[in-house]
């Protein structure tokens, strides 16, 4: 399919599928024309186009209401539970399908938050010149927000990593040490700070590795390893409630392909990092 000829639909935090399709298939975009299908023919829905990043031409999306009725044949999926239909190895640098999806997942959720001026409050229109929202009263323009944060594989100096499991995760499941970067602080305090905080530990060499645009709702997940320096294992008992090191040997449950941190992960088994 062609890229103009996709589009991508939101509700929520929900992608729109249709049963005839292939959920793989609607996860990268439904054709365009059955829009009208889901909305009925005098419905307008919120629909935009965004350059892409990585390819020329435009991303389309749209963006319905949610807690809406949908027509029969059509249900909704995740975002987080699209992102499944990624491989090994896709998605790290929001390239590719779904990393227009992601795009346009993040750009849909942003035009919902700044329909109107954060100034005067007046509806805002669409920039023409650029992808912003511009107040027609008083001009303020609004771009779509990224906030920054870290995501940290810890290795000790017999090779191990440290792996958590925190209270949000399935069960079993253990991955790495992550958060926000706060107002005025670099990404490497950010890093030390988090580790300090959630797991206890001081640790040294800090390294940026690779990013993942991660939309949940607005982030960029910057990955890093760092080694460890000193201190004891004590989980912060509110976020993380469980925290230890790992040989490659012998892991457990770790998050699916296309999250920074199974890259991060995938790179230190394989002796990279
Ligand atoms: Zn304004």
């Amino acid at each position: 399919m062609d890229l103009a000829d996709r589009i991508y639909v939101f509700s929520g935090d929900s992608l729109l599928l249709r049963d005839d399709i292939p959920d793989a298939q609607s996860a990268l975009g439904i054709p365009a024309e059955l829009l009208e299908d889901l909305c009925g023919p005098s419905s307008e829905p919120d629909i935009f186009e965004i350059p892409a990043i990585d390819a020329p031409g435009t991303i389309r999306g749209a963006l319905l209401d949610s807690g809406r009725d949908l027509p029969p044949r059509w249900r909704t999926l995740s975002v987080r539970q699209g992102l499944s239909f990624v491989s090994a190895g896709e998605t790290v640098d929001g390239r590719g399908p779904l990393g227009r999806m992601l795009r346009a997942y993040h750009v849909a959720q942003w035009r919902r938050d700044s329909a109107y001026c954060g100034s005067c409050g007046t509806k805002n229109a669409d920039a023409p010149d650029e992808l912003a929202r511009l107040c027609p009263r008083c001009g303020r323009r609004e771009y779509p927000r990224i906030a920054p944060a870290v995501i940290t594989i810890i290795i000790n100096e017999t090779g191990e990593a440290l792996l958590a499991h925190n209270r949000k995760f399935a069960d079993g499941v253990y991955s790495l040490i992550a958060g926000f970067n706060e107002a005025g602080e670099s990404l490497e305090a950010t890093v030390a700070r988090e580790i300090r905080e959630e797991v206890g530990l001081e640790v040294r060499d800090i390294r940026y590795i690779a990013s993942q645009p991660w939309p949940f709702p607005n982030s960029l997940m910057l990955g890093f390893t760092a080694r460890y320096a000193a201190g004891k294992i004590r989980p912060d008992g509110e976020e993380i409630v469980d925290a230890r090191w790992f040989g490659t040997g012998s892991l457990p449950r770790i998050p699916g392909y296309g999250s920074v941190s199974r890259y991060l992960i995938d790179a230190w088994v394989e002796g990279k990092l």
